[in-house]
């Protein structure tokens, strides 16, 4: 049999219908203990929920399937994996590369917790694999990829990383929150794990929050598995459960947040008050090449650049009404928001400060039509 589409795998990958009840969906499974036939006769692997759970092991099956990996973990949020993943593959005196525009809390949790335990990292920019190859350092032991990146939209050649980064016997981490796995496949150009913040486009709807790691390399998935369990920040089942039914229209969810993010694109790329726009799909961005070569779409995600400065900025996020003024990204709702007064405040004064006329679009499926009146009169 060939292997199954995306979406196939996406609404089907590790459950089938119930057995005993024939239940299409998969259960929440409300129970924190389950009962062993005998001292240490589990069935089915379970024998408390913080180690496993039915209703997060099908999550964990499924993101793992549509990532085309073979481990999957579930967290209680994308910081969560985040932490784990860096306490699975660095030690004290290891060092790590970091884009040099990170996601705000990577960064942070890496600058204020990880260099209290040891850990040393340098910043390079995504965009240039020489500089990410001259930041490595015999004590290097991973590199750590967004791309495109938060928010500046800046594109990695993830294969030209991983290359890189194997060369100097570190390991590639790609943060894939911002593409999805519907859009880029990360461990198919040679990453070696995967982590998502679950609570973006995954789950989709702004209603709950989670995050997974996934890899195809044994070892590390067991060292993750370990962590999960020992320091215990795992989902809950009902987060679990929604996190699913996000998944399940993960694909027609991502084509219609693209062709709304096209259609804004073009309108603000003709717009006098708007200096510059960031997005990978316009053909003159720097990255639109390995955009092209390494991602189905362009995605959902729009930052602009306003002539005005700062003040102009904050005055756009406060004029829509469709584009909701919020923090987050990915739900079917459209959000509008001033990175450097909110979700990147903590990188002011730092290497990864954005730029103070910058605003981040995150576009919804709503009509394209109610989209673009709406960003026209906020800029009248
Ligand atoms: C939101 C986000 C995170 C953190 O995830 P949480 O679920 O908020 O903990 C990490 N990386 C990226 C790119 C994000 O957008």
């Amino acid at each position: 049999m060939s292997e199954q589409g995306f979406s196939t795998k996406a609404i089907h990958a590790g459950w089938d219908p119930d057995e005993r009840t024939g239940a299409v969906n998969v259960p929440i499974y409300a129970s924190s203990t389950f009962a062993q036939d005998g001292v240490g006769g589990m069935r089915d692997g379970f024998e408390y929920a913080r180690t496993g759970n039915p209703t997060r092991r099908v999550l964990e099956a499924n993101i793992a399937a549509i990532e085309a990996g073979r481990f999957g973990r579930g967290f209680a949020s994308g910081m969560a994996a985040t932490d784990a993943l860096l306490r699975a593959t660095l030690r004290p005196g290891d060092h790590l590369v970091i884009p040099n525009d990170a996601y705000g809390g990577t960064f942070r949790l890496i600058d204020k917790v990880f260099t209290e335990w040891g850990i040393t990292y340098s910043v390079a920019p995504v965009v240039d694999v020489e500089a990410i190859r001259a930041a490595i350092t015999p004590a290097t032991k991973l590199v750590w990829v967004e791309t495109p990146t938060n928010p500046l939209l800046n594109v990695g050649d993830i294969a030209a990383v991983a290359e890189v980064a194997h060369a100097a016997g570190a390991k590639l981490v790609v943060d894939n929150t911002f593409a999805t796995p519907y859009l880029q496949q990360p461990l198919t150009l040679g990453a070696d794990a995967v982590v998502h913040s679950t609570t973006k486009y995954l789950g989709g709807h702004s209603d709950v929050v989670g995050g997974a790691i996934v890899t195809n390399d044994e070892q590390l998935d067991s060292d993750i598995a370990f962590l999960q369990n020992g320091a215990g920040a795992v989902p809950g089942p009902f987060d679990a459960y929604l996190t699913m039914r996000g998944i399940k229209t993960l694909a027609v969810r991502m084509d219609r947040h693209c062709d709304n993010a096209e259609k804004l694109v073009e309108f603000f790329s003709a717009h006098p008050k708007i200096e510059k726009v960031l997005y990978p799909g316009l053909a003159d961005h720097p990255g639109h090449a390995v955009a092209a070569k390494q991602m189905r779409r362009f995605g959902g995600m729009i930052s602009v650049q306003l002539t005005g400065g700062r003040e102009a900025a904050l005055d756009f996020c406060a004029r829509t009404k469709v584009f909701t003024l919020a923090e987050s990204l990915g739900g079917i709702e459209s959000l509008i928001e001033h990175p450097g007064a909110m979700t990147h405040a903590s990188t002011a004064g730092s290497l990864l400060e954005v730029p103070d006329n910058l605003v981040r679009l995150s576009v919804g499926i709503e009509d394209a039509d109610d989209l673009l009146e709406d960003v026209r009169q906020a800029l009248a």
